[in-house]
């Protein structure tokens, strides 16, 4: 029998589950990792409320891990589409912690959360964390300008040793802090400095937020395709909705990555999906799933635009009332724009090119 792939929390059981002897048995093996799961989104969204604006620091968790690039080679150095990746980089929490410090991994073996202080009058662009979640890919989190206001999916153009390139922020608009999530380029020039960020550095924001991914309203569900870095948005936009009480989205986001370790928000975005099932069902899938680097993996495989079809089908979504959004690769991307058009489905996408 084929056992279909299913997202290690978010998914509910397939029919063929459901109709089988062990059905209290898996029921109730969902039920305690979902219970787990909200208790550790209820943790993850404790510390990330906004600043309470009496001087305190903030403390914010915040996910670790990537996302995909896609088809590398065997070596890491080359992404699907052509993206490459720097190798591993130093990890700089600040205060001598560990960067997996504060919020427990998740059950299904994605990486534990680092932790974000907001000190007061910390100056805008000061770098407050910063992460190496997997080879190549960093996370870092900046103090936000006062006044410094934006939607969440929302872009920035950021300026480092005389260098500006735009990047997508992961925070929501409540969150005291501007959260990104990078992949460095090998011979890229941000990447170059990007890879010696350090906590205490500063980062210039150069000019307001910018376009980005927005969702679209009007739509009853909505499916997000990714590569790697390219949740960013969707990690924005599923916080902001969790802020504002809107659990009902029901959106499913499908997030491709060679490695299990990219994933960057996956602790985050699993502990979301079993906390609200009307809002998220998260289905994180590499692409390499032979390599010795995904031992033990057992969720999807394949690319992201490579589980269209199935995830379309399995989901029930159809043109009618489904908005879909694709952002990261420029393969990933124009793959999901054309196939996804064709079957009638209105496409918002962000190259990262
Ligand atoms: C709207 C928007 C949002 C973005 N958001 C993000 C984000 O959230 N996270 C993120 O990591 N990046 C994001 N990017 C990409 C980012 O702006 C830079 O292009 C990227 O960081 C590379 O910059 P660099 O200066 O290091 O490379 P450059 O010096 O500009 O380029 C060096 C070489 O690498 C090639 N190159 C550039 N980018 C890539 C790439 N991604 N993969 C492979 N080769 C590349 C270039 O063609 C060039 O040959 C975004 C881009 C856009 C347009």
């Amino acid at each position: 029998m084929t056992v279909p792939n299913r997202s290690p929390v978010a998914a509910a059981p397939t029919a063929e589950e459901a109709a089988g002897d062990g059905l209290s048995t898996l029921l109730g093996r969902i039920e305690g990792r979902r219970a787990r799961a909200r208790h550790r989104l209820a943790q993850a969204e404790l510390a990330s409320a906004p600043a309470d604006g009496a001087g305190r620091p903030s403390r914010v968790a915040t996910p670790a891990g990537g996302g995909q690039s896609g088809d590398r080679p065997a070596d890491g150095s080359l992404g699907i589409g052509g993206l490459r990746r720097m190798p591993p980089l130093a990890v700089d929490t600040g205060s001598g912690r560990p960067a997996t410090g504060s919020v427990a991994g998740s059950a299904s073996g994605a990486a534990a959360e680092p932790e974000v202080r907001v000190p007061a009058g910390a100056a805008p662009g000061t770098v407050l964390m910063v992460q190496n979640v997997a080879p190549g890919l960093l996370r870092f989190a900046l103090a936000r300008p006062p006044g410094f206001s934006y939607a969440a999916g929302q872009s920035v153009k950021l300026s480092l040793g005389g260098i500006s390139r735009r990047y997508t922020m992961v925070s929501a608009p409540h969150q005291p802090y501007l959260e990104f999530f990078v992949e460095l380029v090998p011979g890229g020039r941000m990447s170059a400095h990007l890879a010696g960020l350090r906590r205490g550095n500063r980062v210039d924001l150069a000019g307001g937020p910018k376009g980005g991914i927005a969702l679209d309203g009007s739509a009853r569900r909505h499916l997000m395709l990714a590569t790697v870095t390219g949740v960013n948005p969707f990690v924005s936009i599923l916080r902001d909705a969790v802020q504002r009480g809107r659990t009902d989205l029901g959106a499913v986001l499908v997030q491709g990555a060679s490695h299990a370790d990219e994933f960057g928000y996956r602790a985050e975005l699993e502990a979301m999906a079993a906390a609200h099932p009307q809002l998220l069902s998260y289905i994180p899938t590499v692409s390499r799933p032979g390599e010795s680097r995904n031992a033990g993996w057992s969720g999807a495989t394949g690319r992201a635009d490579a589980r269209i079809a199935d995830t379309l089908q399995r989901f029930a979504l159809h043109a009618a009332d489904t908005a879909a959004y694709a952002c990261g690769n420029p393969g990933m991307v124009d793959t999901a724009r054309r196939r996804l058009s064709d079957l009638g489905f209105a496409v918002r996408v962000e190259r990262y090119d």
